[in-house]
């Protein structure tokens, strides 16, 4: 067994080795400089490895040597505030010592070595403790940070020190093993869980759409895909802010060139609007900007989706966002490519479908080995091209996960803000969840929801007959049913992301507001069989107040005015 060998061809990312025997997924360090890569094939004597670096100026007989240890990701206190590339490098770190110049062949470690936290533990001496158990906690900010006994270690708890440890130092000896603060872990290898079991509850994003008529389940899986422009970082945005989630975990994989210059530089500014603190607070950021090797993109996904498992291990929500798995699944091509392996629908690898199951699979929610229940959410944004998403990569992703937000280019040419079609968009989480909606918000809810969808499809249906002959042909009632659903789409599904109320709308106040739309909806029909006319009904001062409200601070307090508007002025028009 060697692990010392040469390097056979240089194809872009793709290095073959020859001399070193490894297993797959073994980490290595290619040529003179030491960059750091992966083995991803091996065939006979040489081995094929994906190269996390810029491999230009790389050339054959350098030296090769296998580090015989897969891709770790280092998780423990400190992960959080961070910013990293695709190998868990902190760009902060990175760019101090390559300054304007990439430099390669620069290790930096994902967790400070230098920084002291402080251990309290909370088992004792002689205690006997399993696997993942918490063996103590330390303050990450104002998060509980809790340390877990690493999933190989188990038995009496020999010694456990109190005080402030470096993440490297001993602060526990457990069945004669010592544990550090730090543990590593195999980021392509999914952590274990006690048990992982059916999402009951949504996770409350503050978004009408998505949590009244298309929720996510906490531990599900949705998608996002759209055109350029449509809102899918604006949405993924809005989610990492206000879903109901302690953690995020943001991979961001730069659609255009500036564009993940911009993550950079908004994401550290955006506020937490549950504490007024900087969101980064409970963030995890993995950047993969456009002049980074297409290897370090395809391993981000992973390294990402290992820190989430890491918090949701110590029973936390955890909410990740990739943005967008189109420029992930390009990776695996460009990277398949050079494998020169044969290609299937549109160039994409044969395994593109089994990368993305294995990765939306790993959204849960599970009782973790501590005994805590944590999630991971996952979101995914899908950059189509041309916004058709009959390619492999949105077709694939739709058949893994069971919600899909569709944005929509002509929404947007309509400024109808998200642009998440009502028509196509689905979940498939509605009969699982129905529980909680009728526990924490109203009873009344599942049917409410199942009346605003049909007075949607009734009014694309009443569209058609317009677009042939005129709404003036249209009978009464129907005429005040284009009204109604105008009212949903206006008030309801339009939410503007830039205003400070309407940003983000609680569970109650979007129940309340449906609820008045029914309301108006029942009273219009009351009117017209007393003999009201659809533009007396239309032109009532309430439905102008309601329109308004969603944007007035004291908007719960209208919307209580709103209600009894419409008993007053619909009883002037006999209803
Ligand atoms: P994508 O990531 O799909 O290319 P963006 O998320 O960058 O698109 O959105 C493009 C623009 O659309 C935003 O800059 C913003 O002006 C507008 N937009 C998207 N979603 C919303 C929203 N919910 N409210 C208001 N404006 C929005
Ligand atoms: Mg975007």
């Amino acid at each position: 067994m060697s692990n010392e060998g040469k390097i056979y061809r240089v194809a872009g990312p793709v290095v073959t080795a020859t001399g070193i025997s490894p297993r797959m997924y073994d980490v290595v360090f290619v040529g003179n400089e030491k960059l750091m890569g992966e083995v991803i094939k091996i065939v006979g004597d040489y081995s094929i490895i994906q190269v996390y670096e810029d491999t230009s100026g790389v050339k054959p007989g350098e030296p090769v040597s296998n580090t015989g240890r897969p891709l770790v990701a280092e998780l423990g206190p400190g992960l959080l505030h961070s910013v990293y590339d695709g190998i868990q490098r902190p760009l902060a770190v990175l760019q101090e010592k390559m300054g304007d110049f990439i430099l390669r062949g620069v290790s930096a470690p994902g967790l400070d070595r230098e920084k002291k936290w402080d251990f309290k533990p909370i088992v004792n001496k002689g205690d006997k403790v399993e696997p993942g158990q918490i063996i103590g906690t330390v303050m990450e900010g104002t998060m509980e940070h809790r340390i877990l006994c690493p999933v190989d270690v188990e038995g009496t708890v020999d010694d456990i020190k109190t005080g402030s440890f470096t993440v490297e130092e001993t602060v526990a000896t457990i069945g004669g093993k010592d544990v550090m603060m730090m543990q590593r872990w195999p980021v392509r290898v999914p952590r274990p869980v006690k048990v992982k079991y059916q999402p009951n509850a949504p996770l409350v994003t503050g978004m009408r759409v998505l949590d009244t008529m298309f929720p996510l389940a906490k531990g599900g899986a949705a998608a996002i895909p759209g055109g350029f422009g449509t809102g899918k970082t604006v949405t993924q945005q809005q989610l990492a802010k206000w879903s109901d989630a302690e953690i995020v975990v943001y991979i961001g994989c730069g659609e255009r060139g500036n564009e993940m210059t911009e993550v950079l530089t908004e994401f550290p500014a955006l506020e937490d609007p549950k504490t007024g603190n900087p969101l980064m607070n409970r963030t995890i950021l993995i950047a993969n900007t456009s002049n980074m090797p297409v290897a370090a993109r395809e391993a981000s996904v992973y390294t990402g989706m290992t820190i989430a498992e890491y918090y949701r291990d110590m029973g936390y929500n955890v909410a990740l966002m990739a943005d967008s798995t189109s420029r992930w699944a390009e990776a695996m091509r460009e990277i398949s490519s050079r494998l020169e392996e044969m290609p299937g629908e549109e160039g994409y690898p044969a395994y593109l479908a089994g990368r993305l199951s294995e990765f939306y699979e790993r959204a849960c929610i599970a009782t973790s080995l501590c005994g805590k229940d944590g999630s991971i959410s996952v979101i995914g944004a899908v950059s189509p091209p041309g916004g058709d998403i009959s390619e492999p990569v949105s077709q694939n992703t739709l058949r893994i996960v069971r919600v899909f937000w569709a944005l929509d280019t002509k929404l947007r040419e309509r400024r109808h803000f998200p642009t998440i079609n009502w028509l196509t968009s689905y979940t498939l989480y509605d009969s699982q969840l129905k529980d909680w909606y009728v526990n924490n918000v109203d009873p009344g809810f599942p049917a409410l929801k199942e009346w605003a969808m049909l007075t949607l499809q009734k009014e694309s249906e009443l569209q058609e007959i317009v677009q042939l002959v005129g709404s003036d042909a249209l009978p009464d009632d129907q005429k005040v049913t284009l009204e109604v659903s105008k009212m949903i789409r206006e008030i309801f599904l339009q939410q503007n992301a830039y205003d400070p109320v309407d940003t983000y709308c609680p569970m109650g106040r979007q129940f309340m507001m449906l609820k008045l739309i029914k309301k108006f909806s029942d009273l219009a029909q009351k009117a017209l069989v007393a003999g009201a006319t659809v533009d007396k009904i239309i032109a009532i001062p309430a439905r102008q107040r309601f329109i308004r409200s969603k944007y007035e601070e004291t908007i719960d307090d209208e919307l209580v005015g709103i209600d009894k508007d419409f008993d007053e002025q619909f009883k002037e028009l006999g209803a």
